[in-house]
């Protein structure tokens, strides 16, 4: 079968160079690389030529390295750079225009704008709502140290968005994918009292309202102290609300004895104890603490948490109902 003249592929040593210019079409079907030589100008080839070689030359002139400024001490004393050769950090953060980084923050700027294309872009986002946020977690005894480990956001990151590093104002923007990992968070006091260390201190207010329903139903708080292991002072500071703040070690040792004893009222034997039990159940009464058959556990250690059933009816038929009988006695 016989192939028209035009079809024919052409490629390699078959294609025409122009002796003028050094001219060469592309490799292709013969009637277009026919056209393509044809419609070729040699002094546009040779412009183009020279403007390429320009180009050349000035990216070579200006593929200046610069040292990296964000050096950093390793635990064993030595300092490296934060930002290697060939990342798109090291170009856009300390101006280097080496070949590695340039090529580096090309193929950056060409994925984001792909990325960007079909709105998958994980660009920066509003730190604003990142730092309440943030600061709600600390407030609820989350170290930020800890939130940088679970989520895997550096805690440079976080120390700039609470509250600005090296002198500069907080952060305005952080990566999406930070924002939503740090989001994910949830602030949960009773979770975070439980997982975080021993010497942390997290907030008194479920620890305080444990102890103060144990109270009401009795326990003093010398027993109760001995029963965590504490002076009865630093449990009364708790319990009156002067430390608004507990170690989560001692938040923990709480939760441990509240659920063993919630529901049970002491068993006084002699005389005095049960003037002491009485003596602790008016004090209570006298404050308006609750027992624990008021709390539900998803909101005693919520601040804004309040003691259920606390306006109902029921309020006047049980311990609490008796309490708030002496309350308004007293
Ligand atoms: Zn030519
Ligand atoms: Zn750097
Ligand atoms: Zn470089």
């Amino acid at each position: 079968m016989a192939t028209p003249p035009g079809s024919v592929l052409v490629s390699g040593a078959d294609l025409p160079t122009c002796k003028a210019c050094g001219y060469t079409p592309r490799p292709g079907k013969s009637k277009h690389v026919r056209s393509a030589f044809a419609r070729h100008r040699c002094a546009d080839r040779v412009a183009a030529r020279q403007r390429s070689e320009a180009w050349r030359r000035h990216l070579a002139e200006t593929a200046v390295s610069k040292p990296c400024q964000h050096i950093r001490k390793q635990p064993d004393g030595a300092w490296v750079e934060r930002h290697a050769h060939g990342t798109a950090a090291r170009y856009t953060l300390d101006g280097c225009h080496c070949v590695p980084c340039r090529a580096a923050s090309l193929a950056y700027s060409r994925r984001r704008d792909a990325l960007v294309q079909v709105g998958r872009w994980n660009g920066l986002q509003d730190a604003a709502p990142v730092r309440k946020h943030v600061l709600a977690l600390r407030d609820a005894g989350l170290p930020t140290l800890q939130l940088s480990r679970e989520t895997g956001v550096s805690l440079s990151c976080l120390e700039g968005v609470i509250a600005g590093r090296h002198g500069r104002p907080p952060s305005q923007r952080l990566l999406g994918s930070s924002a939503r990992a740090i989001l994910a968070v949830r602030i949960d006091h009773r979770a975070i009292m439980m997982r975080v260390g021993d010497r942390t201190p997290v907030p008194a207010c479920g620890t305080q309202r444990r102890l103060r329903a144990l109270v009401a139903l009795g326990w003093s708080m010398k027993r109760l102290g001995d029963r965590i292991g504490m002076e009865a002072d630093p449990v009364r500071d708790v319990v009156n609300g002067t430390n608004p703040k507990v170690l989560a070690g001692t938040a923990r040792a709480v939760v441990a004895l509240y659920d063993e004893l919630w529901n049970t009222r002491p068993n006084p034997v002699t005389r005095p104890e049960r003037v002491a039990v009485t003596k602790t159940v008016k004090l209570a009464a006298s404050r308006g603490w609750v027992v624990g058959a008021y709390w539900d556990d998803d909101v005693i250690d919520d601040p804004k948490g309040k003691p259920a059933r606390a306006n109902d009816r029921d309020w006047s038929k049980d311990g609490g109902g008796r309490i708030k009988r002496e309350e308004g006695a007293a």
